[in-house]
């Protein structure tokens, strides 16, 4: 309708100019060179309207001849890339699905098809490492690296790549790179934290457990013992260095970052022991035997009395065990000590008390020494023997929360798989 009503438009303009110019005749003389050339107006403006169209058709030619190969271009290389994307969507889920054969030819192809890396990336990374090719997948990873997008996730392949081998050295320096780049990742800033544990690094072990705090990635509950590791740590290595003074600073440090941290509270008390604090050593394990009673803090109450009778140790003892009446490593370290005092009656009645609460092999080896020491009873002592075979339980010990290695010595790290941090008394 629209076209109808231009075109009726146009026709009676046309018209209308044609006429206004058929009442209005006029001639034209042209002289060029030696030629002339006499018509009317409406001839002129005729063959003038003609030269227009015909110039205008010869150049819409010219265009359609000299475009033509660009527009063929165009839709090949629209043709490749949508090639290429078809072959790295269906080769991202070959590789979800674990097809690592199918997964490599695709990523050969969409590498092939896309020329580049930067998109393709991610599947020739998940290709090469479900075909196993560390060599490739480092390459991978570091090229992964170079760009800001996927930096992080390079960083973080190449470090677990380095696990995987054995170099420590170089995981952390990777696990650091991306770290940086993402602190609120709560598995590498964990890994982080081993790697540097396990190197000694307290400095830096600090920094990246602060960070990872801040953004989340180590929960308020667990930090108060990573912190306290870390502590411990730089107090060890004071000693080592033969710094007690300083040695002794970290360790009240790490106390006071998790008073439930053992360790830490043995080596203080053991520190101010030896700088003659034996009272104030007394008060910190007495505190922390209330608190948790562990075997570790009745060994180091028994160094405060270096040389002291059997009796006296008894009495010494009963002052820590009270503070915790009802640990049965209390009754054990009392029917110990009563033993050595020859107390028998007393032996006896920690040991009972001991075997209700933890029949441990202990408490059985300890029972048969009082049928042993006190009676001469060779039979009721191995009746305790053989009864401990079958009815004990097993002794506390440290237990990796990771990968539940244990172990009777504390450790920093996990001797089992270098988690840090991650013993815990059971
Ligand atoms: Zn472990």
């Amino acid at each position: 309708m629209r076209r109808f009503l231009v075109f009726v438009v146009l026709t009676g303009l046309a018209v209308a100019g044609a006429v206004w110019l058929a009442d209005r005749p006029g001639e034209v003389t042209i002289r060029w060179q030696g030629w002339r050339l006499d018509t009317t107006v409406p001839v002129l403006l005729a063959v003038l309207a003609l030269l227009l169209v015909g110039l205008s058709l010869l150049a819409r030619l010219v265009r359609a001849v000299f475009g033509a190969p660009g527009r063929w271009l165009q839709s090949r290389r629209l043709g490749r890339q949508r090639k290429g994307y078809m072959a790295l969507s269906d080769g991202l889920a070959a590789a979800a699905s674990g097809d690592a054969a199918r997964a490599a030819k695709l990523s050969r192809k969409a590498d092939k098809l896309l020329k580049d890396p930067a998109v393709t990336a991610l599947l020739t990374t998940q290709a090469a490492q479900l075909g196993g090719d560390a060599d490739q997948l480092r390459d991978r990873f570091r090229a992964m690296t170079g760009r800001k997008e996927t930096a992080f996730l390079g960083h973080k392949g190449l470090a677990e790549l380095a696990l995987k081998s054995g170099d420590r050295a170089i995981a952390r320096d990777e696990a650091a790179r991306a770290f940086e780049l993402q602190p609120m990742a709560a598995d590498l800033a964990v890994q982080l934290l081993d790697l540097h544990v396990e190197a000694g690094a307290w400095a830096e072990a600090e920094q990246v457990l602060r960070l990872a705090r801040r953004h989340g990635a180590v929960s308020e509950a667990d930090f108060p013992r990573r912190h306290a590791l870390i502590l411990l740590g730089r107090a060890e290595e004071a000693l080592r260095a033969g710094d007690e003074s300083l040695a002794l600073d970290w360790a009240q440090d790490a106390r006071d970052a998790d008073p439930l941290f053992t360790p830490a509270i043995t080596l203080a008390a053991d520190l101010l022991r030896r700088r003659g604090k034996g009272r104030k050593a007394a008060s910190l394990l007495k505190a922390a035997f209330k608190a948790h009673p562990h075997p570790l803090l009745i060994t180091e109450w028994r160094k405060l009395g270096d040389g002291e009778s059997a009796l006296d140790r008894v009495k010494s003892l009963q002052e820590l065990a009270q503070a915790n009446p009802g640990a049965p490593e209390g009754h054990m370290a009392l029917a110990e000590a009563a033993l050595d005092a020859q107390l028998w009656g007393l032996a006896r009645t920690h040991l009972a008390k001991a075997q209700e609460q933890r029949p441990t092999r202990a408490v059985f080896a300890l029972l048969a020494r009082v049928e042993r020491d006190e009676r001469k009873d060779e039979a009721a002592a191995n009746a305790w023997t053989l009864k401990a075979a079958t009815d004990s339980v097993p002794e506390s010990s440290w237990t990796c929360g990771g990968c539940g290695h244990q172990t009777p010595d504390f450790a920093l790290s996990c001797p089992a798989c270098g988690a840090a941090g991650r013993l815990e008394w059971t």
